[in-house]
């Protein structure tokens, strides 16, 4: 019999956030493999646990992973662990992931804690899809194009750059596109704000703002604004014949904006009328 895989999200900042069954696979384990064994001990202390670690982190991930591997095949239940969130996501670990399906090992995902999802889900962006797209930090500066999409955008940056990132995407986009900036998320200084990118630049220079973690959102590239006037001069009068739900359905069609965001609208407009 081989092992198991588990890929084990931890917290980002709040302990109570580990779920009961990640617990549980990380006191099973007879291997728990972290990105920095130290970190995670800080953890693994607070639940009692003290099952075998080993490092895998970006630096030794091949040599590490064939060790784990190894312990895997030999029928070892290995939990793969990253200092904060989920692994793999922005954090090492993939590659074993990808080693152990080749090998026809069993893979398994505990889910938990990831910042851009917290972020994403606090964020009030109305959207069919997001891009999550990380760190931006080695990226060429043209690459900025590549982030003008009309979905919401996440990003991760370190608290030394924030400032610079949010400068250049108010250079890229202008000062109407919408940010969110969530930082400290679960922790004491937690903050999600979301403002027109010109505003993020006095955001950030409020006390203590350029300190801990960052998740930024960037708001999806906005219809012409004459089509959206249109949307909701078309809504308008159809609202007055229809539901807030047909309405919506049917200016999104006759004017190319989304039924979600006319819907919003509408919604808004009746809670105006009924007051
Ligand atoms: N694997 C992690 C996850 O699931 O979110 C991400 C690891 S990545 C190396 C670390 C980055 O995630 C930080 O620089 C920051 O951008 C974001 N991050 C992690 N914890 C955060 C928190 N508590 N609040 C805001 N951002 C956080």
């Amino acid at each position: 019999m081989t092992g198991t895989l588990y890929v084990v999200a931890t917290p980002i900042g709040n302990l109570a956030d580990s779920s009961p069954r990640s617990i549980d696979v990380l006191r099973s384990a007879d291997i728990i493999a972290c990105e920095d064994t130290r970190t995670s001990r800080t953890l693994l202390a607070h639940h009692g646990i003290r099952a075998r670690t080993v490092a895998l982190h970006a630096h030794n991930e091949s040599e590490a992973g064939e060790k784990l591997l190894r312990a895997l095949r030999e029928g070892s239940n290995v939990a793969l662990v990253s200092d904060a969130g989920t692994p793999a996501i922005s954090d090492p670990g993939a590659l074993l992931v990808a080693a152990a399906h080749r090998e026809g090992l069993r893979v398994i995902p505990v889910p938990g804690p990831n910042a851009a999802i917290a972020a994403y889900s606090a964020s009030g962006f109305v959207a069919e899809s997001f891009q999550f797209v990380g760190f931006l930090s080695k990226r060429k500066k043209h690459s900025f194009k590549e982030l003008d999409a009309p979905w919401p955008v996440i990003l991760y940056e370190a608290p030394h750059r924030v400032l610079e990132t949010v400068a250049a995407l108010l250079e890229h986009f202008g000062p109407e596109r919408e940010l969110v900036i969530a930082r400290e998320i679960t922790k004491k200084f937690e903050e999600v704000a979301r403002m027109r990118l010109a505003d993020a630049p006095g955001w950030l220079a409020g006390p203590h703002r350029q300190v801990g973690e960052f998740v930024l959102i960037l708001g999806p590239r906005g219809k012409v604004p004459a089509e959206f006037a249109e949307g909701e001069r078309v809504l308008g009068i159809l609202q007055q014949a229809m539901p807030a739900s047909e309405a919506a359905k049917l200016a999104a069609k006759i004017t190319g904006v989304p039924r979600k965001e006319l819907y919003a609208s509408a919604i808004a407009r009746d809670r105006q009328g009924s007051k």
